[in-house]
């Protein structure tokens, strides 16, 4: 089977693609190599595997095989020349950005990036004398004027975190191109099946393969790709000597993951629309966020530029905080976790997950009510999670 044939779907490709040439002794799966070095009779054949002459291994931080066939079927997915892995996706995200920023850069993005991503570039960045503009993630007016005033990186993250905000990468991908700017994608909540930045003029997409990839909230891990292959390996070069590496067990059980990763994320995407309808019909519910809904600010740009909608939602309930604590305890069909993309239900108040790291001031200025609850639907029945939902409802005292 021609693993790369363009004719070959993305959902084939998510159990097929990338393995082949890692199976040994006629074993059908992967093995999982924890070797850390690899031995050579032959000096002058280690010298040449050294200076990268010829195909194999030296050590773990530098490559693995069973880290190889996880980034070589992330990278077939995303329809990239190039892949490199982390051990997390904020190495992957730090690492990338200081790969290629220096002192005197100025970077653009928005406000409404991941956390983590957001700390990088209000505390660490600053630090390096790197200039980091925040803009409204969906004012795009403010963007372009922003990257017209020139800057070294333009980052862009959508859907966003909780409150699933779209930006139109294409559109600004063009406007930052123009200024000699590179374009980076965090392309977490989509994955590669529902939205390819790549293709939409990025110039480096990344997951947090720790989400949707694996999909099994067991293992953490991080992967960027692109059709440069010069940026993947300067971009490698800075993570194996700063030693944010991908551990062979993580990446075995992300590459397992990711062979059912179609499978969940159509059943995720189909809940999620079907759970986003039901929320809006609630009276406790005041506001509900997925970029599926008509009256999503930014629906149009979702259509666009992605398959499906995602399996990420969030909505806030009437009474704040006081009503996220009556009802969020009564799930029985969620996991009250920091985590998002598993198979199983997962919930969690903006304000102690995704922006826990945020005074509540700062999360005002991000929109993010404080009573916002992320909801990332899992791979259960759907009328069972509506259920949950409803029973779950019942337990708000009324705030009137
Ligand atoms: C979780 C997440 C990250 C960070 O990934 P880790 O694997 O937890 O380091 C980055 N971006 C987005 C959008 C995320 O959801």
């Amino acid at each position: 089977m021609q693993h790369n044939n363009k004719d070959v779907s993305k959902e084939t490709k998510s159990v097929w693609a990338g393995e082949k040439d890692y199976l040994v002794h006629g074993a059908t799966q992967v093995p999982v190599v924890h070797s850390v070095s690899y031995g050579y009779d032959d000096i002058d054949e280690w010298f040449e595997v050294a200076i990268g002459k010829r195909k194999g291994h030296i050590y773990g931080r530098n490559t693995n095989p069973t880290v190889e066939a996880f980034e070589e079927k992330v990278r077939i997915l995303e329809g990239a020349k190039s892949a490199t892995s982390f051990s997390t996706g904020m190495a992957a995200i730090s690492n990338s950005l200081l790969t290629v920023l220096k002192p005197g850069d100025r970077v653009v993005t928005i406000k409404d990036t991941y956390g983590g991503t957001n700390k990088i570039f209000s505390e660490f960045l600053p630090r390096l004398n790197i200039d980091v503009y925040c803009c409204d993630t969906t004012n795009h007016e403010q963007i372009k004027q922003e990257i017209a005033k020139g800057c070294t990186l333009l980052y862009l993250e959508s859907p966003t975190n909780p409150t699933v905000k779209i930006t139109d990468i294409e559109q600004l991908a063009k406007e930052a191109h123009k200024v000699g700017a590179l374009v980076f994608v965090d392309n977490t909540f989509a994955t590669p099946l529902l939205q390819n930045p790549l293709e939409l003029g990025a110039d480096l997409v990344i997951h947090s393969a720790t989400k949707f990839l694996g999909g099994h909230a067991d293992a953490l891990g991080g992967i960027v790709c692109s059709n440069d292959r010069d940026l993947v390996e300067k971009i490698y070069h800075y993570r194996e000597i700063n030693g944010a590496t991908l551990d062979p067990m993580a990446a075995y059980l992300l590459l397992r993951g990711m062979k059912t990763l179609h499978l969940r994320i159509n059943q995720q995407c189909e809940s999620a629309m079907k759970i986003a309808r039901f929320l809006q019909a609630q009276d406790v519910v005041e506001e509900v966020f997925y970029p599926g809904l008509e009256t999503h600010v930014n629906h149009h740009i979702a259509k666009k530029q992605m398959k499906q909608f995602g399996g990420m939602l969030s909505f806030a309930v009437k009474g704040g905080i006081d009503s996220v604590r009556e009802f969020l305890p009564k799930l029985k069909l969620a996991n009250r976790a920091a985590n998002l993309g598993a198979v199983e239900t997962t919930v969690g108040p903006a304000r102690t997950t995704s922006h826990v790291e945020c005074t509540p001031e700062e999360r005002a200025a991000l929109g993010i009510p404080e009573g916002l609850v992320r909801y990332s639907v899992g791979i259960e029945n759907c009328d069972d999670l509506i259920d949950d939902l409803k029973q779950a409802f019942r337990y708000i005292t009324d705030k009137e």
